[in-house]
């Protein structure tokens, strides 16, 4: 039933109810009868307004959309498949440029927009929430203008302190996971101690480790952030040495990351292998192609995997190539901080995309037979600067910084900073520290 048809019944029911009232025989019962109509009267008001809520509430959902985003996808196809005109898509795309980092959404991050009721293809409302306490708006102006907004709900931050004695047979490793460290952060230990202390022949039981963690709550129990603040680790062959964090002003910066009190970088730098697992079908060199029977160079090593084994980026760069062709298949290539490029071919699934920014061990895909291929492989390459291959099994170290100038002044007051929450941690029984977010 539509309003209009709703009013007229409104209608028929009142004159009736009015005629009744006139002509009715007797006074008492009309009085009753009056009472009855009177309820409802009020029951009928209800009801339309009830009716008007629904229809308000479909209204809304009518102009409600969601997407999220899936695997290599950027913010373009994901706007796209939520029937947002490209114009309009370039619109919102323009207005969060400079504050939120468009090449890094993760696979499951939900875009929010409500459409003008009047014109279905203008966004009035957009919003993007990368963790529960922030949340990134779009408003229009009224004038087809949208004007941003950042609102951040208050966290808190907790500085909690690790510190054990490896005992016989067990491994840093081993013993942070113990402690309940999530995964991601005794990677970033592991990492940074590893480029001065070979573990593997250096690690004793009786050997001191300290781990300082800053991580960053919503609501007491949402952790939306975690970081390695400090790290220190001593042992009779091992030595003794200390990790720093260092946060650069600028918040995209390659410096973020940790050093030693001097300044001196704690980069991993040595490459890691694209596969957990390598079995190697066919080296780099001379080769006959096993699909034309020719003799030919082969630019690359294959490694030999089940399709969907994860392929990891072999070092921290950018994604400069993540698209698809007929020998190729679907491939992925990552530049590094040395201007080396490493090229990973024949892909199931690519999961980055162009532009991108990866880290070391970051899964960029999975192993697959696309392309010109017989069977399911990965073929990784190494370029030079220059554009030539070479051997990826020759490639070694990239590249690291020190800090210096207002790097290292900066550098210098994090470390007091540091050093400041270390000791009255160790000083006291309490396990951790609780400050409210200081942004
Ligand atoms: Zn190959």
């Amino acid at each position: 039933m539509n309003k209009k048809n709703k009013r007229l019944l409104f209608a028929a029911v009142v004159i009736s109810i009015i005629a009744y009232r006139f002509f009715s025989p007797s006074v008492s019962s009309s009085l009753n009868v009056e009472n009855k109509i009177r309820g409802l009267e009020l029951k009928l008001d209800s009801l339309y307004h009830e009716i008007e809520q629904v229809e308000e509430e479909i209204s809304l959902l009518h102009r409600q959309r969601r997407g999220s985003i899936q695997a290599g996808q950027g913010m373009f196809q994901v706007l796209d498949d939520m029937g947002i005109p490209n114009a309009m898509s370039l619109k919102i795309v323009n207005a969060l440029r400079d504050t939120v980092e468009l090449l890094n959404f993760r696979v499951g991050e939900e875009f929010n927009v409500l459409m003008d009721p009047d014109d279905s293809t203008r966004v009035e409302q957009f919003s993007y929430s990368p963790n529960p306490a922030v949340v990134h708006q779009l408003i229009d102006d009224g004038g087809g203008e949208l004007l941003y907004t950042r609102i951040d709900h208050p966290t808190t931050i907790h500085y909690r302190l690790y510190e054990d004695t490896l005992t016989q047979g067990s491994s840093l490793d081993q013993a942070l996971r113990f402690m309940g460290i999530p995964s991601t952060m005794i990677g970033v230990v592991n990492g940074v101690l590893l480029c001065k202390i070979p573990f593997r022949t250096h690690a004793r039981a009786g050997d001191r480790f300290r781990i300082l963690l800053k991580e960053e709550f919503f609501e007491d129990s949402i952790r939306i952030d975690g970081k390695v603040l400090y790290a220190y680790y001593s042992g009779v062959r091992t030595g003794t040495h200390e990790a720093f964090r260092y946060e650069d002003f600028d918040p995209k910066s390659t410096y973020t990351a940790h050093y030693t009190e001097d300044g001196e970088a704690l980069i991993y730098s040595g490459l890691r292998y694209p596969l957990d697992r390598l079995h190697i079908s066919s080296p780099y060199g001379m080769r006959r192609h096993p699909i034309t029977g020719q003799r030919t160079m082969h630019w690359g090593v294959d490694y030999r995997a089940p399709t969907g084994t994860p392929i990891y980026a072999v070092a921290e760069g950018v994604v400069v190539k993540s698209t698809y062709d007929n020998v190729n298949g679907h491939y992925v290539a990552v530049r590094h901080s040395d201007n080396y490029t490493s090229y990973y071919l024949h892909m199931h699934r690519r999961s980055v995309r162009r532009g991108q920014r990866v880290n070391s061990r970051q899964v960029i895909g999975s192993v697959g037979s696309t392309g010109r291929s017989t069977g399911p492989h990965l073929h990784f390459g190494f370029k030079r600067p220059n554009g030539r291959w070479m051997d990826p099994l020759q490639k070694r170290m990239i590249a690291t910084p020190k800090l210096e100038g207002d790097k290292l002044a900066r550098f210098l007051e994090q470390v007091a900073q540091t050093r400041g929450i270390l000791d009255s941690l160790m000083s006291s029984d309490a396990p951790e520290i609780i400050a409210m977010d200081n942004n």
